[in-house]
């Protein structure tokens, strides 16, 4: 059986937000509770849903940039989350992040090929001036940036070109798995579709496995082979492209998707608003953390949390209904 290139186990994570006053018990934020996947070689896992619901904070904590509370996360077998920043740094290189702003995450006072160059350095994947020379190069033709941008600033750069640098930054060190943190949320819709096209180019060429982490439904259907939705710190369904997009079973998928245009022109989707807003992560309500909201729930979903439970092959999703009705 294939192994999974990254594979996360019951992943938790819990932000102290300071303890009351007069010596009430401390609060915490459960930012992620209890989330598990695997990931393969060539394949693209979404994790999508409201903001603040967690799916950043699942990107931060397999990179080891947040320690996690609980759970496990593995790197091609070997489990990397309790090991020390130093013995962490041959394994960093197969794991490298591409976030939402380039420009904050280029350093602004370098050139691209300084930029580039650091990993390469910082790895040691090279030995010599020529060898950076060839590699940086190299990498502007991968991302299809002229390589005369090698002398100039970030700023110099349109958004678009930036988020190249920063795939070209992310490639460097040759990583089996590339996690992209809203890296396309912050560009125009044209540009935004040529970033996903060159990261579906890369990926059939290089057989990279995308962590996609997206709040734009419409992209994710667009360049996702699966999909977990994500509310308040859970995954409350998990499936393939199609599973999710042509017959979601959690009236939260349901809900998300009834917002996204439909691309035949003169086709429908009945939207379904959601009532209340999004429950505080401090104090989630019991049961089904969804239950204020959901148009389906009774009594047994507001004292008993739902597991998640595969009803197709490969369908997962955690709701006490036996069926959800079919979304108009
Ligand atoms: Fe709705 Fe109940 Fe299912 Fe939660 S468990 S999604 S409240 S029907």
């Amino acid at each position: 059986m294939m192994q999974p290139v990254l594979q996360v186990i019951n992943l938790k994570k819990q932000f102290n937000v300071g303890a009351g006053w007069f010596g009430k018990a401390a609060r915490h934020v459960h930012a992620i509770d209890g989330v598990s996947f695997e990931l393969y070689a060539g394949e693209t896992l979404s994790i999508v849903g409201e903001s603040g619901c967690g799916k950043s904070t699942v990107a931060r904590t397999i990179l080891g940039l947040t320690e996690l509370t609980e759970g496990e996360v593995h790197l091609d077998g070997a489990r990397i989350d309790q090991l020390s920043r130093r013995a962490l740094i041959p394994l960093r290189k197969r794991m490298q992040v591409v976030f939402q702003d380039p420009f904050s995450s280029l350093n602004p006072k370098m050139r691209v090929r300084a930029i580039l160059a650091e990993p390469l350095r910082n790895f040691d994947l090279v030995k010599s001036e020529a060898e950076i020379d060839e590699r940086v190069a190299e990498l502007m033709d991968m991302v299809q940036l002229s390589r005369d941008g090698l002398s100039r600033y970030p700023h110099e750069f349109s958004g678009g070109q930036r988020q190249r640098i920063g795939i070209a930054r992310a490639l460097a060190s040759r990583p089996d798995v590339i996690i992209c943190d809203e890296a396309v949320s912050a560009l125009d819709v044209s540009v935004k579709a040529q970033i996903v096209n060159l990261l579906q180019d890369l990926q059939s060429r290089l057989g990279l496995a995308l962590l996609f982490i997206s709040h734009d439904l419409a992209i994710v259907e667009h360049m996702t082979h699966r999909v977990a939705v994500m509310y308040l710190g859970k995954f409350v369904e998990i499936g393939t492209k199609r599973q999710i997009f042509g017959a979601p079973q959690h009236p939260y998928t349901q809900a998300l998707l009834s917002s996204v245009p439909v691309p035949e022109p003169g086709a429908k989707r009945t939207r379904i608003v959601l009532r209340g807003d999004v429950p505080s992560p401090i104090n989630r309500p019991p049961g089904c953390h969804f239950h204020k909201r959901c148009i389906y729930a009774f009594d047994r979903c507001s004292t008993e949390s739902p597991v998640l439970r595969s009803n197709d092959e490969g369908h997962w999703r955690a709701c006490h209904l036996d069926a959800v009705p079919k979304a108009g």
